[in-house]
């Protein structure tokens, strides 16, 4: 038995609206449909899955890292080099800082 749209909803066998559901589910792409939720730190809208991976800054936090990646880009040579911070913070260990 095949569905037709003049079928009474009501008097449907299980077996044929299961696949006729089936068949509408696949159509669009399979699976339960995505439940939509909204970050609460950011706005944005994204699934479930997206916001288990989602990697959120606070709005303060992406202006913050904003501002130090434009000072860099003005001044790419104001840097302090990892070998000379690293012995200033080791120097600072040694002598009892924080
Ligand atoms: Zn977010």
């Amino acid at each position: 038995m095949k569905y037709k749209p003049t079928w009474d909803l009501r008097t449907i066998p299980d077996s044929e609206f299961n696949s006729e559901a089936a068949r509408r589910r696949s159509s669009r792409g399979g699976g339960r449909p995505k439940v939509m939720k909204t970050c609460d730190k950011c706005g944005a809208v994204m699934s479930a899955r997206e916001m288990r991976a989602h990697k959120c800054t606070t709005k303060a936090q992406s202006a913050e890292l904003d501002s130090r990646v434009a000072q860099y880009q003005q001044n790419p040579e104001d840097v302090i080099p990892w070998e000379r911070l690293k012995e200033a913070l080791s120097n600072k260990k040694q002598k009892g800082g924080q």
